[in-house]
């Protein structure tokens, strides 16, 4: 079978990073292109048609969110940022804008790896396609299609509310997503100032999912920002 290597553009200003982020990821059967310039970088994702894009906030053209949003308008390519903003609000109008993931340099590269291959899986996943709907992490077991939740193969029963809020967590298992995303998938657009119903519920799920709900494993939290499930 002919399988070409997952091409990745790296959107970045300084060229040391550019450098090592090509080489090492090259050693693990990535094709990587480099763009120096947000509009450099435009230009790129429509020629190489990249399976990833990793991005800098801070390009000298262009601001990072902008450039979110424009290839948001055409493309669904998995962007993962990668930025020395390190602020909240900063982390948060990336995702919001329509980023899939976030990591603050200085960062490390095993999790860099990390996060590429979960962006990747989920690029790759067929949406609702109806098979393989059981989604496994840890000690977690979600049967999407038959809506049982199992610990240690033991089940746990969750109101209708608790399970959506999970579903909703293993659809994008791995990604950050923030309070507004969660909100806005789990009770709906007119609901997006009522953070502390996730605080509610998100304590709720991990009285019943974590072996020890004050040191979550699974349902981590992104301070600040959001949460995580974890996925790897
Ligand atoms: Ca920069």
């Amino acid at each position: 079978m002919a399988k070409t290597d997952p091409v990745i553009i790296v959107m970045e200003d300084d060229p040391s990073i550019r450098r090592f982020l090509r080489t090492s990821l090259s050693t693990y059967g990535f094709n990587v292109f480099e763009a120096g310039t947000g509009k450099q970088g435009l230009v790129e994702l429509g020629v190489r048609k990249p399976d990833l894009l990793i991005l800098d906030l801070g390009l000298p053209d262009m601001d990072g969110v902008d450039v979110i949003r424009a290839i948001r308008a055409w493309s669904v390519v998995p962007i993962v940022i990668l930025s020395a903003r390190s602020g909240e609000q900063q982390k948060i109008e990336a995702l919001d804008a329509g980023a899939d993931d976030y990591l603050t340099k200085p960062f490390g590269f095993g999790e860099l790896l990390a996060r590429i291959r979960v962006a990747l899986r989920h690029a790759a996943r067929p949406a609702e396609s109806g098979q393989d709907n059981v989604f496994m992490t840890a000690n977690l077991k979600v049967d999407l299609d038959n809506r049982v939740v199992s610990v240690d193969d033991r089940e746990v029963h969750l109101t209708p509310i608790q399970y959506r809020l999970l579903a909703v967590l293993v659809k994008h298992a791995g990604k950050v997503l923030t309070h507004q995303q969660i909100l806005n998938e789990v009770w709906g657009p007119s609901f997006r100032e009522n953070a502390h119903y996730l605080r509610i519920y998100m304590s709720q799920l991990r009285q019943k999912l974590e072996a020890d709900p004050t040191q979550p494993k699974l349902l981590l939290t992104e301070s600040g920002v959001g949460y995580r499930l974890k996925a790897w």
